[in-house]
């Protein structure tokens, strides 16, 4: 088998390949580090490539794998860059945190470990995951893989980009407002954001902790449950998880969705909605007519709040958050003639100007005076938000919506205007706010070539409703997505 095929398994073909011995670990991470080597001066989906730790674990690897052994023994996977893995650089794609090393692992990353994958690189990111195109990174922009004059989508941007382009088999991400399903939607492949408090957000860097969420991306939907398995379920260094039992989600991948009801929010097919990804999500909705759901429209009456909720409780969040970076503790510091001064200076120089924004935003937000006037209005909006879900969990076992009004935008595009940019997570903000999961997969890709993802909503902790429905409407498209990138 050449080299190339090995970047375009899926986790589970990869793992059969290697338990039986038709390929070695060494082998796979190889294929996959020459891949970085030669597509990734372009895509540039990465902060860090581990070449030579992620060598050392493949041999690892190799010693026990058996028939028997997890799926994911030996399988390259990239990780955001502000999730901590113990020993290596965890930047968030801040110059304030520039030389920063993470002294531990995260939760997610100690279970995932003792599956014993391979940790392949950091990816890139908007600033503290503040963005929807990774252009927010002071390491340059992650590009499309499909498309190297757009974006990758954001802020999970270089995770998505990495398993889109053959750099890893699967990937991590942060989803606070739409990081993992919009960057999924922009590059073609699948994301997932759990419900809150299902998957541990310990060793996560914060940024709105009543909204971020650890997310994951794979080729498959079957891939991604598999990832997300090992992950899921409470932790007692997140008392925001709740010790609800994890479901064998493989159980639940089944060819048809015979008995599902589907409802689809009119308010999600608005203004501004591409008529290209309207077709494609148009024609993924009769999909699952086909495919034996009963599908209807229905109504999220106040998802019109959900933008402006999220534009205010999440900088409120981010400005508390940030405060620890304060030229003392951590990373930056640029002394000063007083204490004031450090801070001042090491803020100043540290933060990129969306962090800065969304600090004053935030600050402003949640002053004495105005904290009636937004803070407490926009979490009264979050109330109703949440209820309107609820109810309509009562009838529906998914919603279907698109993940993104439109597909990957071009670099620059939107960069000078945040308002326009904020848009673009009209679709997915909406979750975080409720805390209900969501999934984009892959539903059609545009006459210029760009990937279009579907968006499934399901009750909170019912993350198999997404996948039952994801890996249904996967195998039934079938569609077979590649990026032209020089090989
Ligand atoms: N694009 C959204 C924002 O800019 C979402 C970010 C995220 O989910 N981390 O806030």
């Amino acid at each position: 088998m050449n080299k190339m095929n090995l970047n375009e398994l899926t986790v589970k073909e990869a793992a059969r390949k290697l338990q039986s011995k038709e390929i070695s670990a060494v082998e796979l991470t190889q294929a996959h580090l020459d891949r970085i080597k030669k597509v990734d001066g372009d895509v540039h989906a990465f902060l860090y490539v581990a070449e030579k730790e992620a060598i050392a674990q493949a041999e690892e690897a190799d010693k026990i794998i058996t028939d028997n052994i997890s799926p994911l023994t030996g399988i390259p996977y990239a990780v955001k860059d502000n999730i901590l893995v113990k020993g290596y650089q965890a930047t968030a794609a801040s110059k304030i945190l520039e030389n920063y090393k993470a002294t531990y692992d995260a939760t997610a990353i100690k279970r995932i470990k003792t599956s014993s994958p391979v940790m392949i690189g950091k990816t890139n990111l908007d600033e503290f995951a503040m963005g929807g195109s990774t252009e927010n990174s002071p390491y340059g922009v992650t590009k499309n893989p499909y498309d190297l004059t757009r974006v990758s989508g954001g802020s999970s941007g270089g995770s998505a980009a990495a398993v889109a382009a053959g750099e890893a088999l699967f990937a991590f991400g942060t989803d606070t407002g739409g990081s993992v399903r919009q960057p999924a939607s922009f590059c073609g492949v699948v994301g997932l954001k759990p419900t809150y408090g299902r998957v541990s957000r310990y060793g996560l860097m914060a940024m709105g902790s009543s909204l971020d969420q650890l997310g994951v991306f794979a080729r498959t939907v079957e891939d991604t449950a598999m990832v997300f398995q090992q992950v899921a379920g409470p932790d007692e260094y997140d008392t925001t998880t709740l010790p609800k039992p994890v479901p064998e989600y493989s159980t639940f991948l089944k060819d048809d969705v015979k008995g599902m009801k589907v409802g689809v929010p009119k308010e999600y097919f608005g203004e501004g909605m591409d008529p290209e990804v309207r077709e494609i999500i148009n024609n993924a909705i009769k999909k699952f007519e086909e495919l034996g759901a009963t599908v209807e429209e229905m109504s999220l009456p106040h998802a019109e709040y959900s933008l402006a909720a999220y534009y205010i409780i999440m900088p409120v969040e981010v400005s508390a958050n940030l405060s620890r970076y304060d030229g003392v503790r951590y990373g930056l510091s640029i002394p000063g003639k007083s204490l004031e001064e450090t801070y001042y200076n090491s803020r100043s120089d540290g933060f990129g100007k969306e962090a800065k924004r969304r600090i004053m935003i935030g600050t402003y937000a949640s002053s004495a005076g105005y904290f009636d006037a937004y803070y407490k209005k926009a979490k009264l909006a979050q109330d109703l938000i949440r209820h309107d879900f609820n109810e309509a969990f009562k009838k529906y076992d998914i919603l279907l919506t698109a993940t993104a009004p439109t597909p990957a935008f071009k670099i620059g595009e939107k960069s000078a205007d945040p308002l326009s940019m904020y848009l673009a997570d009209i679709y997915t903000v909406g979750l975080n706010i409720a805390g209900v999961p969501g999934i984009s997969v892959p539903a059609g890709i545009t006459k210029a070539g760009l990937p279009v993802g579907l968006q499934i909503i399901a009750p909170h902790f019912k993350e198999e409703n997404l996948f039952w429905a994801g890996h249904a409407f996967e195998q039934s498209l079938n569609l077979k997505l590649k990026p032209q990138l020089a090989e």
